[in-house]
């Protein structure tokens, strides 16, 4: 049962607001919300794998990646983690690095889209998106799916909408 609106009325009531205001803010009507991580972590991805990042100012026809990553900053180590071993990955099977073209998270779970790559960079990416299913997305600690409102992987301090 979930318990997240039950005596949080200022919660309740600012979880619709930031709802709407990510809605109004991205235009995105079906996707209700655009998360995005902060500046300064993005381009530290951006900084230490350009090659895996390197198609982050094609145009959106072609990559995802102009929108940088669409998920919370707890997410930030997990996608750090998982860079590194695609790069490793590469580097050992002596292939070009993939080339990731969308990274996102949907119903509380990592999405990180690639072209390119072998087997060994899929299982390494099945791995992340599954790990991100107990990563709170806003602080990087031990969380877990919580549905309420919207879908999202979160600790007990982050599962209360204002904190
Ligand atoms: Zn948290």
């Amino acid at each position: 049962m979930n318990m997240m609106f039950v005596g949080d009325p200022h919660g309740s009531y600012q979880h619709i607001i930031t709802a709407v205001q990510e809605m109004t803010d991205t235009g995105a009507g079906c996707e209700v919300r655009r998360r995005a991580m902060n500046r300064e972590l993005t381009e530290k991805l951006y900084h230490d794998f350009p090659e895996l990042y390197r198609s982050r100012n094609k145009p959106i026809t072609v990559s995802l990646m102009c929108f940088g990553f669409e998920c919370g900053d707890g997410w930030f180590q997990l996608l750090y983690d998982l860079s590194t071993d695609l790069m490793r990955i590469s580097t050992e099977a002596a292939i070009e690095p993939p080339e990731v073209v969308q990274v996102k998270e949907k119903f509380g779970c990592l999405r990180y889209y690639v072209d390119g790559g072998n087997d060994d960079t899929e299982h390494r990416i099945d791995q992340a998106e599954a790990a991100s299913e107990h990563i709170c997305e806003v602080c990087g600690q031990a969380g877990e799916i919580r549905s309420g409102g919207w879908i999202q992987t979160l600790c007990e301090e982050h599962r209360r909408p204002h904190s």
